[in-house]
């Protein structure tokens, strides 16, 4: 059998470089190896205070990134997460094998959560405690073999393992598994693309700084003033090293974007200044995102389309999910017997 593989997306229509090289380039590979299932995942975006209408046009904006930047509906399943409700119906069900312990341990979790109670008055949702429920049953819905995110989700992925695991254990019979304990992909190359201005923490939608942050739809002059402000080292050398983060990060950038070993990178750019490499880099990633900013435009100007894109996908991805379901409900006891 093919690959299955899936992976969602948040509807932050500021989809930045790291995100782009994480995630979205993996997703539109995936289409070449396996059958690839991808989704916009308006359901996490609620966990966190948000806007109606805002969330309809960030799911709007993603969308059109994801088709600019290759996702194919031909070869892929392509859907708003909201529009598929055996998602909210698994996570549920998956709640009562996921244990709050775990929940509780998640960095994700801690991390948002210290960051919400740091603003006044801000609203500490249970969605956001049980957001990587949610997320286990996006992927185990589908009987998905592989998740292709970056790194930061290792632990979200681990506890989607263990909830497969134990679900499996508890009420599938013997050699009968119900659900698929899916792998982890992580890109070999840039799998934590960092802050260009603070190299020691990963460039994010939150928390990031806008400086050191590049977006896919940045205009070209201002991505290349990014790079040409990144902070580097009080050094020379075009080499990764101890304290040569902010190096690092640019060599690993530049790296991916040219499909090259970042070994190679500091071959070429051996003897050559900061300045110059920073012009390099910049210059690679204007030309690299500029066709998805191009598409970018015509898609998102179609909303009509787009949204016949999305409901097509939702009718694919229900009919793989449904049967799922109706195996877990039937594992379950839930509803009346097969
Ligand atoms: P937030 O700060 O709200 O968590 P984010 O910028 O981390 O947002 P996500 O929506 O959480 O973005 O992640 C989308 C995908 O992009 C995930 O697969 C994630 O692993 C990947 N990703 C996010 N940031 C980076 C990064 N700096 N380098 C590589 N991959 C990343
Ligand atoms: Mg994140």
């Amino acid at each position: 059998m093919a690959t299955r593989i899936f992976s969602g997306i948040q509807p932050t229509g500021q989809k930045h470089l790291g995100n782009y090289i994480g995630a979205i380039r993996q997703y539109v590979e995936g289409q070449d190896r396996g059958e690839a299932i991808y989704c916009v995942v308006d359901l996490h975006a609620t966990t966190v205070p948000f806007d109606p209408a805002e969330l309809r046009r960030s799911v709007h904006d993603t969308a059109a990134i994801l088709l600019a930047a290759g996702l194919d509906p031909e070869r892929c399943i392509f859907f708003r997460q909201g529009d598929v409700a055996e998602h909210t119906e698994l996570c549920w069900l998956l709640s009562s094998v996921t244990a709050w312990g775990d929940l509780n341990r998640m960095h994700q979790w801690k991390d948002k959560r210290e960051l919400l109670e740091s603003r006044q008055g801000a609203f500490l949702s249970a969605g956001l405690f049980l957001y990587p429920v949610l997320q286990a049953a996006d992927v185990l819905a589908y009987r998905a073999n592989e998740v292709p995110v970056g790194d930061d989700q290792r632990q979200h992925i681990e506890l989607m393992r263990e909830i497969a695991r134990r679900f499996n254990e508890r009420f599938g019979g013997v050699g009968r598994d119900v659900l698929v304990v899916p792998e982890h992909r992580i890109p070999e190359v840039g799998a934590r693309i960092m802050d260009l201005q603070r190299p020691d923490s990963k460039m994010a939608t939150t928390g990031g700084t806008e400086q050191g942050t590049v977006l896919v739809l940045d205009e070209p002059e201002v991505v290349a003033k990014k790079f040409r402000s990144a902070v580097t080292d009080s050094g020379t050398e075009v080499r990764r090293g101890e304290g040569k983060e902010g190096i690092a990060n640019l060599i690993e950038i530049l790296a991916v974007v040219r499909s090259v070993a970042p070994e190679e990178i500091e071959r070429e750019f051996e003897g050559s200044g900061y300045g110059d490499f920073k012009g390099a880099v910049a210059e690679a990633v204007v030309e690299y995102l500029a066709p998805v900013r191009e598409r970018y435009a015509e898609l998102r100007a179609d909303e009509a389309a787009l949204e016949r894109t999305l409901a097509e996908g939702a009718e694919k991805a229900r009919a793989i999910a449904a049967p799922v379901l109706a195996d877990v409900r039937e594992a379950m006891g839930v509803g009346p017997p097969r």
